[in-house]
């Protein structure tokens, strides 16, 4: 299922509607379309389902699409979500997906400077809301306090940025935890997050493809170089596994893209296990790529 932003009008029936952020979208209203399939069996399943959808939310009134800020109609942010939240859309290099403040900012093949120094392993990344206050409200809780619920929440988002990805997937694999920290958080996020695509778009997720081998120190501050020595040898793929890989063009699923040096680290042993290609698909994603 592609997830679309509606056209930009003045008309749109949203709460906000016309402000516009540098780098992104303005967007007043964030809804899904209809599932593809026109069979008449089809048609009678999305009627039900929409009778259903509307009598629920006579029982539950709608909530903001980031907090449970009651808003007049579901797909709607509140006024502080909305105000706090930037959705990526381009321009982005079209390798890492990189927000460019403007075109021009792009070179002429239209990457940015770091995938231009060195291409990353992986075929392409997308994220789909900056790392800024808005996406904080819905990532820290997820990661840090045990909210394994709010993947449902991020899911929408993740299907509209990433409907080309997911459209090629075969396979999601999400960015692993070391065990310690698995331990203390209960739940990987990435996985919890991958699952609930998987369900959404109707694609495999393979939870347990990669392992992190050693806790990996923050990655803010260091150089490229030092980001790639210190993830050096940190993911492997689970020998069991390495047989659903080959082949398959694999989505790989996290919650923040810092550097991407994670991501090309997980792609780097994902393609030498045998996967086809390998794209990154992010819940949101540091502006400043030196960020960490
Ligand atoms: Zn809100
Ligand atoms: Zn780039």
């Amino acid at each position: 299922m592609k997830a679309r932003l509606p056209p930009k009008t003045p008309g749109n029936p949203g709460i906000f509607n016309g402000r516009s952020f540098p780098g992104s979208i303005s967007f007043s209203r964030f809804e899904l379309p209809p599932t593809r399939g026109g069979s008449p069996a089809h048609a009678l399943v999305r009627g039900a389902g929409a009778a259903l959808g509307a009598a629920l939310d006579l029982l539950l009134p709608p909530e903001c699409l980031v907090c449970e800020a009651p808003v007049s109609a579901a797909g709607l942010f509140c006024a502080d979500c909305f105000r706090a939240t930037t959705l990526i859309a381009d321009p982005v290099c079209t390798r890492c997906g990189l927000p460019f403040a403007s075109a021009g900012a792009a070179g002429r093949d239209g990457i940015c400077a770091s995938c231009a120094a060195a291409p990353p392993r992986f075929a392409t990344a997308r994220a789909a809301l900056l790392y800024d206050a808005g996406a904080r409200r819905l990532i820290l809780p997820f990661k840090h306090a045990d909210r394994p619920e709010i993947a449902a929440r991020l899911a929408p988002f993740l299907l509209r940025a990433g409907a080309a990805l997911l459209d090629r997937a075969e396979l999601l694999v999400p960015v692993p935890l070391h065990r310690r920290r698995l331990f203390a958080r209960r739940y990987n996020q990435a996985a919890v997050l991958a699952l609930a695509l998987g369900r959404r778009a109707r694609r495999p997720v393979l939870v347990d493809a990669l392992c992190r081998l050693r806790p990996t120190a923050p990655l803010g501050g260091k150089t490229a170089a030092e980001r790639e020595a210190a993830l050096d040898g940190a993911f492997a793929v689970r020998p069991r596994r390495a047989a659903a890989l080959a082949g398959r063009c694999v989505l790989l699923i996290d919650d923040v893209l810092t550097s991407g040096a994670t991501a090309n680290a997980c792609a780097s042993v994902l393609l030498a296990a045998g996967a086809r290609q390998v794209d990154v698909l992010a819940a949101a994603r540091v502006p400043d790529p030196r960020g960490g």
